[in-house]
């Protein structure tokens, strides 16, 4: 019998209503005779709330000690909506039982707000699982070394079901949410998207890992590390619609390169606005600065995503890197108290009003100039880019925030996203 793990994501699980309407989702599939797991997310808004009466206590909530509460709280959520999903299944006549990551258990590292798993125990799981129960369990969370519970990080419960779905050798995953699928971007900004009806895992990988909040990227890096098969559809259909045409709707991520794939330059366009420019001014230009510098940045476990450094001038250069924005306070803090005084370096200052837009996909290993054509759209917009990195399969540019959706909706016509493929 083939084991299936579904996942629903904060709309999807919004209301009773909706949590109903999962179940006899759910209940279809196990009465198709699937083994199901069902991995979900808090109701939406639940997250946001709950993080939102820790601010409201205790606004620069960045202590360690504050971080595990952060993780004890927000963790409640899945635990609230996983509880109610197995009470709507057993409404509908199944058995059910839903699990909190720790009881499973999920183990994880300690980086409270953003742990990584490590290992999945999956015995309790399958006894559960043989006795032909669905089991539910809860996203976004596991637990430490010292039992302390942690999260994954902001939509993480995507990342908990394909982790489950590895090790439990699922055949599918399928990550149920309120888009029917993955578009060429976000159709909230650019109405003409369209959608992928597959897309290559390394493109899902770029999209995610440059903001397409669509998957959470870790949840790509496990897909692709244990290649479990991974769908993207809606959780908005009907549920009694035909199961096997619920199946193969969506956009699936495809670990093969088809050469239908291979046509397309840029599959897709990504953006993010969570991130934030750090600059460090005058720094002698001498071996060992970028090491000073980003050293102490990931000591502090501070992620740090572009990174450019200018030409010298008299010695002295400029150093330019992005963070997330909710670290951007604690990265200057850190520069200006422990390492400006050891570099000598003159002043360091911050942008918040920064955001990333990238162009992603596998025929740009092939094709030339996609970047300059890149480059020129946000030149007519009179768009100024402020720093650039690239990859075999993405370019992206920081510009400042405002122009965002004008540089988005320019590149989309640009590389012809908005025309049906077909
Ligand atoms: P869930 O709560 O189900 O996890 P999310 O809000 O995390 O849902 O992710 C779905 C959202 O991702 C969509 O509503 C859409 O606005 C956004 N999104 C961003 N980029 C894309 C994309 N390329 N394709 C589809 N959706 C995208
Ligand atoms: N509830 C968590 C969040 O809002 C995790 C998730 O939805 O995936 O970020
Ligand atoms: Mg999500």
């Amino acid at each position: 019998m083939s084991l299936i793990v579904h996942k629903y994501g904060g709309t999807s699980m919004g209301s009773t209503e909706r949590i109903k309407n999962v179940a006899k989702r759910v209940a279809k599939w196990s009465r198709a005779g699937y083994q199901m797991v069902v991995v979900p997310s808090a109701m939406s808004g639940e997250t946001n709330r709950l993080l939102g009466l820790a601010k409201e206590l205790s606004p620069a909530s960045q202590g360690q000690g504050t971080l595990r509460e952060l993780d004890m709280l927000a963790s409640t959520g899945e635990q609230v909506s996983s509880a109610l999903l197995a009470i709507a299944l057993q409404a509908e006549g199944l058995e059910a039982v839903s699990y909190a990551g720790w009881q499973v258990a999920i183990k994880t590292n300690s980086a409270f707000t953003k742990a990584r798993i490590e290992s999945i125990d999956d015995a309790r799981v399958r006894a559960d699982l043989a006795q032909g129960k669905v089991v539910i369990i809860t996203g976004f969370q596991g637990v430490d070394e010292q039992n302390n519970i942690t999260t994954l990080g902001r939509g993480g419960s995507d990342t908990s079901a394909v982790a489950v779905a590895a090790a439990l050798k699922a055949s599918e995953c399928l990550i149920y949410t309120d888009v029917d699928g993955v578009y060429t971007t976000d159709p909230r900004v650019v109405p003409e998207a369209k959608r992928l009806h597959t897309v290559s895992f390394e493109e899902m990988l770029e999209m995610a890992s440059m903001g397409s909040k669509v998957l959470q990227i870790r949840s790509v890096e496990f897909a692709g590390k244990y290649k479990v098969p991974l769908r993207v559809l809606s959780s908005f259909t009907p549920w009694d619609i035909d199961l096997t045409e619920e199946a193969s709707s969506g956009t699936l991520i495809s670990f093969e390169e088809d050469e239908k794939m291979e046509q397309a330059i840029v599959s897709g366009i990504a953006f993010n606005r969570d991130e934030a420019k750090i600059s460090v001014l005058g720094v002698p230009d001498k071996p060992g600065i970028a090491f000073q510098i980003l050293g102490a940045v990931a000591n502090a476990n501070i992620e740090v995503d572009m990174i450019i450094q200018n030409v010298s001038k008299d010695g002295k250069t400029d150093f330019s890197f992005t963070v997330n924005r909710g670290e951007h306070a604690k990265t200057i803090e850190l520069l200006k108290s422990k390492v400006l005084p050891e570099l000598g370096a003159s002043e360091v200052v911050g942008d918040t009003k920064i955001c990333k837009v990238s162009i992603v996909g596998i025929g740009m290993r092939s094709h030339v100039g996609v970047a300059s054509k890149m480059f020129k759209t946000l030149s007519d917009e009179g768009i100024n880019i402020q720093m650039i990195s690239t990859s075999e399969i993405k370019t992206s540019v920081v510009i400042d925030e405002k122009y965002m959706e004008l540089a988005v909706r320019a590149l989309h016509k640009t590389f012809d996203l908005d025309q049906d493929k077909a």
